[in-house]
């Protein structure tokens, strides 16, 4: 969608119940990270706005569960279509938002596409249970049930594809969905093109307090949330009150170890785009690096001088990395580097932002790799989502695990060896959801993508993940003997 026409959107951005509506709230700009200039408004949806959508979520939900699987998986196949077809446009909305370059936008919008058409392929394959009864002449069931309402609270780094990757589920297992914030693109798609039955999937945009509002109300059966480990904790003590169910998708601190024997061929590469994929805004980025001491010097001079040549520049002119997506992040992305100076790290390259006139404006920061770091940093601690990486040598497998473990977070991490033994002893030992070995990030869909300790509770993709959207209803059935 082009930028005109998210700026047409401004003041009707509410989907409720199959139709758009004007908004009470405050408006929120929308910034263009390059331009630093507002590219929209959105409005903050206000408690009712938000009660009015789970109301028409709650409304249609029974007669949404009712219809088979196939014709669910029907209108997701439909929608997959949709992002197809309108590719570029989408893109193009990422790459205006986030300020991700337009290849990483392109990926991300085709992802989308393939974890509708992923849920929808489950159509034919929700399976439930039968088991003997108590007593001659029964059988029991255990059915799948929906879980009811969803509230979707999705985060501002991957917008499309975190929206379909709860969306595809909990449609095709019998949900209905209020969403926040929004690909607001995507839903104006659904709206023109593809309309859902009323109030299947609605939207409200907002801030904190919207999302707060879905998350109190006693219509939301269940919470799917992606964002901050702190913005997680407030959902579930908030949610404890109805006993609503919450799925946590949250942040992560993600080590790369790499061993004596890696080959670095492979390693630099991979930690590289591991560490800059979105300008170091995912949650599976590699933190922080531990590097055994035999290659301390061979990899951080190679890793140096491959982040030197990252091109930085506009999104849309094929450059790696474009800017961080706001002011704010941009702003802790700084802090992190200066309270890692303060403890004693050394900047190799970077540190701050980037020289020349084509970065006097936006939120770029250069790519920065830290030495002289110790475990006990913070910049080896808190998630600090911006492309800076420290390294840490370290003498043995035990203690690279030992401080890859030291952390609250356990989402992602990755390990470069070619000694298989040592490979399986280390995924062993690790506490993480998800592990990368010999390559880079990006997960499967049709895995699992989940974190362990304060990374999560839950877990998206694949089997695991769609049946997570489902609650098991068992029926007794008695017919009795002859
Ligand atoms: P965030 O927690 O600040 O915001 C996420 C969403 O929650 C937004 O829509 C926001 O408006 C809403 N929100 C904020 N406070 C709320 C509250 N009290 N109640 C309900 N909703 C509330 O996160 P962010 O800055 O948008 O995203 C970055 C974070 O997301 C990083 O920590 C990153 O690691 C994490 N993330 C995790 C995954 C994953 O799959 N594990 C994927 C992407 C991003």
């Amino acid at each position: 969608m082009s930028t005109d026409a998210l700026t047409a959107l401004a003041g009707e951005s509410l989907y409720i119940g199959g139709g758009w509506r004007p908004a009470a709230g405050e408006p929120i700009a929308v910034v263009d990270p390059v331009a630093e200039q507002p590219l929209a408004h959105v409005p903050s949806a206000t408690h009712a706005e938000a009660h009015a959508a789970l109301e028409a979520a709650h409304a249609a939900q029974p007669g949404w569960a009712a219809t088979s699987p196939i014709t669910r998986g029907a209108h997701l196949r439909e929608l997959a279509d949709l992002i197809a077809a309108h590719r570029d446009e989408l893109a193009d909305t990422l790459v205006s938002e986030v300020g991700k370059p337009t290849a990483q936008a392109l990926g991300e919008v085709d992802f989308a596409g393939d974890l509708l058409r992923y849920s929808a392929e489950w159509d034919r394959r929700l399976e439930g249970e039968i088991l003997p009864g108590e007593t001659a002449g029964e059988v029991v069931h255990l059915l799948r049930a929906p879980v009811g309402v969803i509230a979707a609270i999705c985060p501002w780094n991957f917008p499309l594809a975190v929206l379909c990757r709860k969306l595809g589920p909990a449609l095709l297992t019998g949900n209905t969905v209020v969403v926040k914030p929004s690909e607001i693109a995507l839903l104006r798609l659904i709206a023109e093109h593809a309309p859902l039955p009323p109030g299947v999937v609605n939207l409200v945009t907002g801030g904190r307090e919207t999302g707060a509002a879905l998350v109190a109300d006693e219509l939301t059966s269940m919470v799917s949330f992606t964002g901050h480990r702190d913005t997680g904790k407030a959902i579930m003590a908030s949610a404890a009150a109805n006993l609503t169910r919450v799925a946590l998708e949250l942040g992560g601190k993600a080590p790369a170890i790499v061993w004596r024997d890696a080959d670095l061929d492979v390693a630099i590469p991979a930690v590289v785009t591991a560490r800059h994929h979105n300008a170091g805004q995912v949650c599976t980025c590699a933190e922080r690096v531990l590097v055994h001491h035999d290659l301390l010097e061979e990899f951080t001079e190679r890793y140096v001088a491959a982040v030197e040549s990252l091109r930085l520049g506009d999104p849309r002119g094929g450059a790696d990395m474009g800017p961080l997506v706001s002011a704010a992040q941009l702003a802790k992305t700084e802090a992190a580097v200066a309270t890692a100076r303060g403890e004693g790290a050394s900047v190799v390259t970077g540190g701050g932002r980037p020289a020349g006139e084509a970065f006097a404006t936006g939120y770029w920061h250069a790519p920065t790799v830290l030495r002289d770091v110790s475990a006990q940093m913070q910049i080896m601690r808190d998630e600090t989502f911006g492309p800076v990486t420290p390294i840490l040598g370290i003498g043995s497998l035990e203690e690279a695990v030992e401080v890859a473990n030291d952390s609250r977070y356990g989402l992602s991490a990755y390990i470069f060896s070619r000694d298989y033994q040592a490979i399986m002893r280390t995924v062993d030992a690790l506490r993480f959801g998800e592990i990368y070995i010999n390559r880079t990030r990006g997960e499967s869909l049709h895995a699992h993508h989940s974190g362990f300790g304060e990374s999560g509770i839950g877990g998206e993709d694949g089997k695991w993940g769609l049946l997570r959207y489902t609650q098991i209803k068992t029926a007794y059935h008695h017919y009795g003997e002859d």
